[in-house]
């Protein structure tokens, strides 16, 4: 999977509402199904394929992510 991005997901910040997952074009972001942060939220977990678009971080109300975006695509291997 080429990868041209990645985030850092401030877990504790996150309150589990689910907007960052659709507004996500590649939709390389899932909810955690058990594991939750310390406030008891499921928060998202990202999957290769990230391109670095930074939709996630204008959805998120609560400032989780801080998205980084590589000079070259890399392959990661799903
Ligand atoms: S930067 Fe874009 S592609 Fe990467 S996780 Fe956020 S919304 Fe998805
Ligand atoms: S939009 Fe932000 S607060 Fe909502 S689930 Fe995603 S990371 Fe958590």
């Amino acid at each position: 999977m080429l990868t041209r991005g990645t985030v850092v997901i401030d877990v504790e910040a996150c309150k589990g509402c689910d907007l960052c997952i659709d507004a996500c074009p590649p939709r390389v972001l899932e909810m955690t199904v058990h594991e939750v942060n310390g406030r008891g939220y499921r928060y998202p977990r990202l999957l290769p394929g990230c391109t670095g678009c930074k939709a996630c971080s204008q959805i998120c109300p609560d400032f989780v992510f801080q998205v980084y975006k590589y000079d070259d695509p890399v392959e990661i291997l799903a």
